[in-house]
Parts: C-alpha cells; structure tokens; sequence
C-alpha cells in the first residue's frame, strides 16, 4: 500500500518519468525509481533537476556522443540493464518474437585472439517456423555452423540465457552443442548469461589485485609534475601510440574503463618508463595478472 500511496503523490504533483530523459540524461524508469543508465544509481525524485545534475557532474563526458550515437548508447545500456533486471529477478528470459510472431534465435560468436584481444558479432539471426525445443534450435545452430564454414573443435564454450530449450540438462541446446564439440575432437564448457556473471564478478571481486597496482602507478605518474612531464616526453621519444596515461578517478565507471584501456596499451612503455624510474611493476611481466587485467578493462568499455 505504501508504494501505490506515494506513487499518486508524486503524479499529484506531476513529476513523472519523462522519455526524452532517456536521450537527455541517459536515465530511465525501473520500479518507479529513476535508474542513471550509466552507472546504475538510483535518483529518488523525479526532478529534472536532480537529474540533470547527475548526468552533469558525473557523466558529462557523454555530450561528446550526439544524434545516433547517442540513441545507439541508450539502447544499448538499456539492454544490458534489462539482462541484469532480469538475472536478478530469475525470470526465465522469453523468445524473442518479431511481428509476426516468428520467434527468432539470435546466435553470437565471440572470440579472442593472441594478443588477447575480444571481438564479438552477430553470426547469424534464424527465424524458426516450427517448434522452439532444444533440439530445434540445435538444428539451426548447425546449420549456421556449416554455412559459415566453422569448425565445431574450436568451440570452447556457449553462453546461453536459462530457457529450458536452452540450458536444459540432456536436450537443452547447451547440452547438444557440448556434445557435439566432444564428438569432433574438442571441449565446450556451458555457461549461463555471461554478461551477468561478469557484472557480478566485477562486483564482488572488486579486482583489488588489477586495481590497486594500475592506481597507483597512475598515481605515481599524474600526481607528480615532473615524473608527468618526464612520462610524457619520455612517450614523445618513443612515439608511442598515445600521448599520456589518462588519471583514474574513482568515481566515473567510463573514466575507469578509459584509463583502463589506455594504460593496457602502454602497458610496454609503462614498464620500461617505471624500471627507468627505479620503481619496477612486475605484474606487467605477468600473464595470468595481464589476462585478469584485459579482462577486467573489457567489462568497463
Ligand atoms: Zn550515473
């Protein structure tokens, strides 16, 4: 009762949602709370204001993308909201039906080469006429499979949401595609909703060990001006791709994943520039440590 109470207060004093806050301030409406699609606080009133103000001290940065840009953003941090919402709330994830009422299957590769880096794509989209079992959707899994010309042994593992036609245990399309990767030689793990679990892990592994070195040095870098300007030109000698390391600050999730990026791709000319210094970091000869690090940069794009 409390909640439907204070819901006819707020619309009472007219403070809705309104959409064009969407593509304004990149918020939306979950459960009457404004929800900042960026970083996922909640805003309590339904103010334009407090709003704007949230998006203007700790998002600005993304004024830089207007027009489609900016709508492909929205919609893209809106999907990966939903996704969570629906983790968290354990409901089974529906077919995805388009206006005919066809349901579709979505099917994505995502791969990682040598030097670590991650790509993935929309292999294919396969509209299926009849029944949506596992043993349907294996079908036309194989069929993508065979018109792309893969190879069924380089599969190491498929991501799934928790659908019975999909994560169920013997005739699930999970199972069938493990079995199937077995029979030609390789090894497939079955994992459900990968996004979520690496939110989640991110969440409460909190990475202190990729953290708490790559701050530092960040901050041994910026907080002094002469060990800064010493970096930059020591860049400038070597040429290297960017111009500086970017200053982490703690508070902005894109300032993280920024700074994150960066500095994986100076991760050479840290190294040397730090060993220069006296002040060697050692987990940048690390690969278990370096693949931990990619990964984590990865989540914060
Ligand atoms: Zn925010």
């Amino acid at each position: 009762m409390a909640s439907v109470n204070k819901k006819r207060k707020v619309d009472r004093e007219g403070r809705r949602f309104q959409d064009k806050w969407k593509f304004e301030y990149f918020f939306t409406e979950i459960r009457n709370n404004c929800v900042c699609l960026i970083c996922q606080e909640t805003v309590a009133v339904f103010k334009e204001f407090n709003i704007k103000r949230h998006y203007q001290t700790k998002h600005a940065s993304y004024d830089k993308l207007t027009g489609n840009k900016r709508g492909e953003k929205v919609k893209q941090l809106e999907a990966v909201l939903t996704a969570q919402q629906s983790f968290f709330t354990r409901v089974p994830c529906d077919e995805s039906t388009d206006a005919s009422d066809t349901a579709q299957l979505l099917i994505f590769l995502r791969g990682v080469d040598n030097d670590m880096n991650v790509s993935e794509e929309l292999l294919d989209l396969q509209s299926l006429k009849g029944q949506t079992r596992g043993t349907d959707l294996f079908v036309s899994v194989c069929s993508t499979v065979d018109d792309m010309k893969l190879q069924w042994n380089k599969v190491t593992g498929i991501i799934t949401d928790g659908a019975p036609a999909m994560a169920g245990e013997r005739s699930g399309l999970s199972s069938l595609v493990c079995n199937k990767v077995s029979e030609e030689g390789g090894s497939a793990i079955k994992l459900h909703c990968i996004i979520h679990q690496e939110v989640l892990c991110a969440k409460y592994m909190k990475y202190d060990n990729v953290m708490k070195p790559v701050i530092k040095t960040i901050n041994y870098i910026c907080s002094k001006a002469l060990c800064h300007r010493q970096f930059q030109q020591f860049l400038l000698d070597i040429q290297a791709e960017y111009g500086d390391v970017l200053y982490h600050t703690d508070v902005r999730w894109l300032s993280r994943g920024s700074a994150l990026q960066r500095f994986f791709s100076l991760r050479e000319e840290i190294g040397q520039f730090l060993t220069k210094k006296g002040q060697p970091m050692p987990q940048l000869n690390d690969p278990v440590w370096l693949a931990d690090f990619q990964y984590f940069s990865f989540l914060y794009l």
